[in-house]
């Protein structure tokens, strides 16, 4: 056997090549609360519950019960009634799936679909991919890029089972207009879904947050993420329906085998009770007065960020956003090359490609371990912004551009994609380049359905 030490320090050595999850240097997938001692807390609760398998229930009682007290807590927070319900998840597009397949398994509609405004996540459009559900993508106030009431309201018919709005959007963090959009859909008899997987656990203690909960009325449904801004490890969200009725098509039992009847309230069957302890620890721990701290922090930091991108010459924020994150773009320098940039100086920022009327930029996702290191920050922003404008243009040849633009994605080889894959540089396999500039000119320069299958190539690439 290899010693535990040794194993732990071979584990040590491969995390020392990731990205940091902790002191704000990486403004996206990671949520840092900067809160002594929470990380050890979470560790020792996942400890204690991960052989624990919530696949029943009534075997062990004490997930019933911590997943009760989350639920609760999210419902709370949520507007919820005595008559709200809900089921924690492994995740924001979990919770998102299960929506979308309760919505359409509680009706029998010949070929049913969504309406989502087209800021809606993608993890809707996973949901109508995997369960036969056709989107109804409506396009966004392109100023603002909210969705647009009247407009989302002329997209539902009669094969409409679950209209989507966002509380804020992951690409532009605004809210949308809840309220009379969920009117609508309580008069057509139609379910709302309002997706705060990410503002959630923040919109509550917004002194002016948009209306977008439970209280809204029309709202059936609402998932929020507990691994974002509730500060839980990765593995937890929660979906909350209004009522039991609307939960029940998203259960599955299977009695037509010879085992034990299969009863599951998520895509998961065996569960752990690892990630539900954790988070039932870390939510008991924090506690309200606690978010209402985090949230406002990181609030005031996003709003310190905010403000010093749009003195930065050149920069231009998109939209007005109403929560933790911001994205902006650029007139005047290419925004992958500023990514590029602000990676040289230990920054990690997402890149966004252009999708209708949003232009590409870039996403920041600020969490409360961002208070008090902003002017560092947008120091090294400035710094990049002078140094990608400084710089060659990005070099890729106007006819290679005009190529790619071309491609049908289904009129290739796996050879033509491996071939087009190492001609945009992501051909080392697991090696990305250091600089991603070119490669992200050229999956700009691809539609999105080449873009999926190029990046489908390419995740085949990195996987054994
Ligand atoms: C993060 C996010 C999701 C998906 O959540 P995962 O936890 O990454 O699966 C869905 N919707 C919104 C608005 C999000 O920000």
């Amino acid at each position: 056997m290899t010693s535990a030490d040794d194993v732990l320090a071979e584990l040590a050595a491969l995390r020392a090549g990731d990205l940091p999850t902790h002191g704000g240097r990486t403004l996206a997938y990671v949520y840092d609360s900067a809160v002594p001692g929470l990380d050890d807390l979470a560790a020792r609760a996942h400890a204690l519950a991960s052989s624990v398998n919530g696949l029943d229930p009534t075997a062990f009682p004490s997930l019933l019960r911590l997943e009760n007290d989350v639920v609760a807590t999210a419902a709370r927070l949520l507007g919820g009634t005595s008559e709200t319900v809900g089921t924690v998840t492994s995740g924001g597009t979990e919770s998102c799936l299960l929506a979308v397949l309760a919505a359409r398994d509680a009706r029998s509609v010949e070929s049913p679909s969504i309406v989502l405004p087209e800021t809606a996540h993608a993890a809707f459009h996973k949901a109508a991919h995997y369960f036969g559900v056709r989107v109804v993508a409506v396009p966004v106030d392109p100023k603002t890029f909210r969705a647009d009431p009247a407009a989302v309201i002329a997209a539902i018919d009669d094969t409409t089972v679950l209209v989507v709005v966002s509380a804020p959007s992951y690409a532009h963090g605004v809210v949308d207009p809840v309220p009379p959009i969920a009117a609508a859909c309580l008069e057509r008899g139609v379910r709302c879904h309002v997706d705060a997987c990410i503002g959630g656990w923040v919109l509550p203690f917004a002194p002016d947050a948009p209306p977008f909960d439970f209280s809204v009325p029309g709202v059936t449904s609402i998932s929020v993420d507990l691994h974002k801004y509730a500060y839980c490890p990765k593995g937890t969200s929660v979906l909350l329906h209004a009522n039991a009725d609307l939960r029940r098509p998203q259960y599955f039992a299977g009695a037509a085998w010879p085992g034990y009847t299969m009863l599951n309230s998520t895509t998961q069957s065996t569960r752990s009770g690892g990630p539900v302890a954790a988070a039932w620890a870390v939510l008991r721990h924090i506690g309200d007065d606690g978010y209402r701290t985090l949230a406002l922090t990181a609030l005031e930091s996003t709003r310190v960020i905010r403000e010093g991108i749009e003195s930065i010459d050149g920069l231009r924020v998109l939209g007005e956003p109403d929560s933790t994150l911001v994205a902006f773009a650029s007139e005047d320098v290419d925004v992958f090359v500023v990514a590029d940039e602000m990676r040289a100086r230990n920054w990690y920022v997402q890149p966004q490609f252009a999708h209708r009327s949003s232009p590409a930029n870039l996403h920041l996702t600020v969490t409360a371990a961002n208070a008090g290191a902003e002017a560092g920050f947008l120091a090294d922003l400035r710094a990049s912004v002078d140094a990608a404008r400084a710089a060659e243009p990005v070099d890729v040849p106007a006819e290679v551009v005009a190529f790619v633009e071309a491609l049908d994605p289904d009129a290739l080889t796996p050879q033509e994609f491996a071939g087009l894959l190492a001609a945009a540089g992501l051909g080392g396999g697991a090696v990305l380049p250091e600089r991603m500039a070119t490669v992200n000119t050229l999956l700009a320069a691809a539609r999105p359905p080449l873009r999926e299958r190029l990046l489908v190539e390419f995740l085949g690439m990195l996987y054994s």
